[in-house]
C-alpha cells in the first residue's frame, strides 16, 4: 500500500529513525485504527532499543544523539492512543 511506503520515507529523519527502532524493540507500537504510536510500557523493550541506538546509531549522528532522540520520541508518546482512550 501507498501508505506504507510514505512512512518508510519518514525513517530519514531522525525521529523516524528513533520511532522505527522502538518498535522493532517493541517498546512502542502503533494503533491498527489511528496510527498513533502507543508507548508499551515495557522497559526491557525500552533497554533493547537503546542499546540498538548506543550500538548502531542512525547515519551521521552520533551515540549520544541517537539515543537522546530514542529518549526525546518515548517523552512525546502516551501509553494509550488518543483516539482509543474514553472519553478521548
Ligand atoms: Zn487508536
Amino acid at each position: 500500500m501507498l501508505m506504507m511506503k510514505e512512512r518508510r520515507a519518514a525513517i530519514r529523519t531522525l525521529q523516524g529513525w528513533a520511532i522505527s527502532v522502538l518498535q522493532e524493540a517493541g517498546a512502542i507500537r502503533e494503533c491498527e485504527e489511528h496510527a498513533w504510536m502507543v508507548d508499551r510500557g515495557d522497559p526491557d523493550a525500552r533497554e533493547r532499543a537503546l542499546a540498538v541506538a548506543r550500538r548502531d546509531p542512525s547515519a551521521d549522528v552520533s551515540p549520544e544523539k541517537a539515543v537522546t532522540a530514542i529518549d526525546d520520541v518515548l517523552g512525546s508518546i502516551g501509553d494509550t492512543c488518543p483516539e482509543c482512550a474514553p472519553g478521548g
